[in-house]
């Protein structure tokens, strides 16, 4: 295995001053995988103090868990003195941690096989509990009694689909009987941790494990509204699957971005409580847009999300079903509406969605979408005005014309906007402002 310089320096150092010093956990497993390791840590046998008094540049990342981070060649590398974790009395934290002078005890308190491995130079491998033959098995597999680990603390259940879907491996039977066991007690995990699972589970190259979470009993825990998803039927000529088979489906159709992944989780949240049946049985699901981003604001709001995400979400689950007919003036004020700059992801949103339905009407489905993007990109090419801020005029323009000064200003621009939309000749400086006068209220 092939360490970077700067571990290879700071492990040495290390050494030199008389301590062990090892890359361990992600990176190892990564390495061994060949594929690029997010970032280095090392596990050592001094104590942070220690570690402190050897590089001239560290931060105090989680001094009370043994961890500094050391700066070598301007990039930061954790270094975590050996320990052994205390009770999780909370599932969520060790109540205390206990600083070892042993590698295995430190390597025994790790989740999985897979990542309870370390490496040096001197000494190669170690490898205590198969993580290397679960590698090449596909597995994951908790180390030592998978119940007692996961009752140390729950989020490793979650941990454990998201590595099978990073990976595309199989959680081991013993370790997934657990989690079936103790799926309840993932309640007790905060939203935060919840969340940066979920997230690397949703953009990983296989984002469709969430089925295995909902399997599990895990998304019962904090998306309910997925186990929803699962058990609705969509009887027409539209659709195939379930609405949770749906999504899924689409999850593998958009590009790995977040909000991308997170908007094709969401975008038919609303359907099971929209859904209603016409004479010849076939159901539809009026309003689910509307309702759907308003589900999505507080599922995403539950999560901790922030503000950025969640918007930039919502909206498009709420437009993710409109088909505006295409005519000029029509899409103008579409884009308009939805946000110029949110177009392309709805693009994409509307083809993974077309993609994950039935085949019915696929391909005219598909032309749509393309001749909107075309259509759009025209507009853009074209320079249209699709913004108030691409207007011929803007605030003090239309005050020095006389108009007052306040929400009068923003509602002329709007207005204007309006009109520009329906007919792009207008905006000129000299058109504009003629129809302006138009809003000068007239003094008594
Ligand atoms: P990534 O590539 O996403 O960073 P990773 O395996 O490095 O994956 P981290 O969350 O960065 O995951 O954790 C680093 C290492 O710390 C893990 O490989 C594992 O050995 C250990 N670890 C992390 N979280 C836990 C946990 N909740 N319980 C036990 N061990 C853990
Ligand atoms: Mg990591």
């Amino acid at each position: 295995m092939k360490l970077p310089k700067s571990v290879n320096q700071i492990i040495r150092s290390l050494q030199t001053a008389g301590y062990d010093a090892y890359a361990v956990g992600g990176c190892v497993r990564d390495a061994l995988l060949g594929r690029e390791p997010q970032d280095w840590d090392i596990t050592t046998s001094a104590t942070p103090e220690v570690v402190k008094s050897l590089f001239p540049h560290t931060i105090d990342t989680g001094i009370v868990h043994g961890t500094v981070t050391v700066m070598q060649n301007h990039v930061g590398y954790e270094v975590t003195t050996y320990r052994i974790d205390g009770e999780y009395a909370d599932g969520r934290h060790p109540n205390e941690v206990t600083f070892t002078d042993n590698l295995l005890e430190d390597l025994r308190r790790r989740d999985f096989t897979i990542n309870a491995m370390a490496y040096n130079d001197e000494r190669g491998l170690v490898d205590a509990f198969e993580g290397e033959a679960d590698l090449a098995r596909g597995i994951i597999r908790c180390v030592g009694d998978a119940r007692e680990r996961f009752s140390e603390d729950a989020l490793r259940m979650l941990r454990a689909v998201r590595f099978a879907a990073q990976l595309g491996f199989a959680i081991e039977e013993r370790t997934a009987q657990a989690i079936r066991e103790l799926s309840g007690t993932l309640e007790k995990v905060s939203a935060e941790r919840i969340q940066t699972e979920l997230l690397k589970i949703l953009t990983s190259d296989h984002p469709e494990e969430l089925r295995q979470a909902w399997e599990l009993g895990l998304t019962a825990v904090f998306l309910p509204e997925f186990d929803c998803m699962m058990k609705a039927p969509q009887n027409n000529k539209h659709h195939c699957c379930s609405v949770g088979e749906h999504t899924l489906r689409a999850l593998q159709e958009v590009s790995k971005d977040k909000v991308l992944r997170l908007t094709m989780l969401l975008h038919d949240v609303a359907k099971p409580a929209c859904t209603s049946e016409d004479e010849n049985g076939s159901q539809h699901f009026y309003g689910h847009p509307e309702l759907g981003a308003d589900m999505a604001r507080q599922i995403l709001r539950r999560l901790k999300f922030d503000n950025d995400t969640t918007a930039r979400v919502c909206a498009l689950v709420r437009f993710h079903d409109e088909r505006p007919p295409l005519q000029e003036h029509i899409l103008r004020r579409f884009v308009s509406r939805v946000g110029q700059e949110r177009i392309p992801d709805l693009l994409a949103v509307k083809r993974a969605d077309t993609l994950a339905q039935s085949t019915y009407h696929r391909q005219e489905k598909l032309e749509y979408v393309e001749a909107l993007a075309k259509m759009y990109t025209r507009f853009l090419e074209d320079r249209q005005c699709l913004r108030k801020q691409d207007l011929a005029v803007n605030g003090k323009d239309l005050i020095a014309l006389g108009i007052e000064p306040g929400p009068r200003i923003g509602a002329a621009l709007d207005e204007l906007l309006e009109r520009v939309l329906d007919e792009p000749a207008l905006n000129t400086k000299e058109k504009l402002l003629t129809l302006a006068h138009n809003f000068i209220t007239p003094s008594i």
